[in-house]
């Protein structure tokens, strides 16, 4: 469908963004029936900025949409554990549960291919009008301020000079802002940005040939980034995913640029230099901002909902965001499914049809979220981090404390009580 046809029509659901939070949300609303709109700055298959990990919750969502098996055809490296590095050198490798229905707990593969899969389902479905190279640059509004549609322009990146006069509305009964961490729906609906103490600052580049690369992803907790974290992920290809994650607020602090932290890190600390000797970069170091689930924002309103990265929903401790994108893309679908039922006509979905969604994320989302928060303001200390991982690394007892950890998110919640670094501390 062309997009001048496109402006013609109000459509049920109009979604911003066609990362996997977008996708999913659209992929959901098509599947049920609905007449969706789904429009991205981007042209598709385009890069994106990631540690590259596709966990369990993210195979559950895949899985539900019919998409495993297409994402299993890409060259991917497979996860079977975690393996942390003290501040002191100490290691410890414990094995994460399988995800259902897998003998491993998940995926690393390149965030290209994983939203080239959803894209591709996105677009072959019959009820999704997808649109590339259009970026929304406002809201439209009844007289009430409820959301009744998008404005943006269409523009082809390749091209050296854009069409001019190419600007374009579209309306909808619902806006679904699925734009990212820099979402352009969240700031024209006056949202405040997510606070520095609340957002990482992330950047990653891929090595090929690093030493002593296994099925496990690997965290450093190591002098030269503290309190942020290294990792390493392997693809299965003979490279890795090599980043960082540092608060936005200690970062400021440090007036360093990431890159040259990782670059450090790689450069200084012996058991990456070790493992560094024969590896070559490939490509250039990527940054990008990760907005926490600790930070809460609204959500929802008249004709309007945040899905994702723009509702700031990542794991505060992982750094993890691609399930929590699929899942609150998910919940936001089914709730507006409903809403559509009980709204008949053509005005914009009022705020109280769409409170469920919130609701969804709260009771689903948002304790593990909040468990990983403790998690991550535990291990901005040298010293806890030293005890936990030489004590996982030399008593089995314990470690296997952290493998139940890792596998319920009840014994998650052991995290937040005192009792728990007591027993830490003592031998
Ligand atoms: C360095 C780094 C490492 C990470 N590692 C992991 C990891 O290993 N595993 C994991 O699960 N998560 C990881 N994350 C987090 C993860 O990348 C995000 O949580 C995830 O991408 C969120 O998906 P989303 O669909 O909400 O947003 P995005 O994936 O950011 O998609 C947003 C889409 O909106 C489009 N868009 C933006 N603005 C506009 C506009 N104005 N108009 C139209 N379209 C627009 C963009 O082009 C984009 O396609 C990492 C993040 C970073 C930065």
């Amino acid at each position: 469908m062309s997009s001048s046809l496109a402006q013609d029509i109000l459509y049920d659901a109009i979604v911003v963004g066609a990362g996997p939070s977008g996708c999913s949300t659209a992929l959901f609303l098509a599947r049920a029936g609905h007449f969706v709109l789904l429009v991205d700055k981007a042209k598709f298959p385009r890069e994106k900025v990631c540690g590259d990990a596709v966990s369990g919750k993210s195979i559950g969502v895949l899985r539900t949409l019919g998409l495993l098996a297409h994402l299993e055809a890409q060259p991917h490296g497979v996860i079977t554990g975690l393996k942390m590095i003290s501040p002191n050198g100490k290691e410890v490798l414990v094995p994460f549960p399988n995800a259902t229905g897998l003998t491993c707990a998940g995926y690393c593969l390149r965030r290209q291919q994983t939203d080239a899969v959803l894209f591709a389902a996105a677009k072959a479905e019959s009820n999704i009008t997808l649109i590339e190279n259009f970026s929304v640059s406002g809201l439209e509004r009844d007289a009430s301020g409820a959301v009744i549609g998008i404005s943006g322009s269409q523009a082809n990146r390749e091209s050296v000079s854009p069409p001019l006069n190419n600007e374009r509305t579209y309306k909808g009964r619902v806006v679904i802002g699925a734009d990212g961490a820099g979402s352009v729906v969240a700031r024209s609906l006056g949202l405040a940005g997510v606070p520095p103490e609340h957002a990482f600052m992330a950047v990653r580049g891929y090595w090929r040939g690093v030493g002593g690369l296994g099925d496990h992803i690997e965290l450093f907790f190591i002098d030269q980034v503290l309190p942020g974290y290294f990792w390493i992920f392997p693809m299965g290809d003979g490279t890795a995913n090599v980043g960082l994650g540092i608060l936005n607020s200690d970062i400021k602090k440090r007036g360093e640029h990431p890159n040259k932290i990782l670059l450090n890190a790689i450069a200084k600390h012996p058991a990456l230099i070790a493992r560094f000797t024969s590896a070559k970069q490939e490509g250039p170091i990527g940054a990008w901002v990760i907005p926490n689930g600790s930070h809460t924002r609204p959500n929802f309103g008249d004709g309007w909902v945040l899905v994702g990265d723009a509702a700031s929903l990542v794991d505060p401790f992982s750094g993890e965001g691609v399930g929590n994108a699929l899942s609150s893309g998910q919940f936001a679908a089914q709730t507006i499914n409903e809403a559509l039922g009980k709204n008949p006509g053509n005005g914009p979905l009022p705020a109280a049809s769409l409170a469920p969604y919130s609701e969804l994320v709260e009771s689903k989302l948002r304790p593990e979220i909040m468990t990983s928060y403790n998690l991550q303001r535990a291990s901005r200390s040298r010293f806890l981090l030293n005890v936990f991982i030489g004590k996982a690394a030399t008593k089995p007892a314990f470690r296997q404390m952290i493998i139940d950890m890792l596998a319920s998110d009840e014994a998650k919640q052991q995290v937040k009580d005192p009792l728990f670094y007591l027993k830490l501390l003592l031998p």
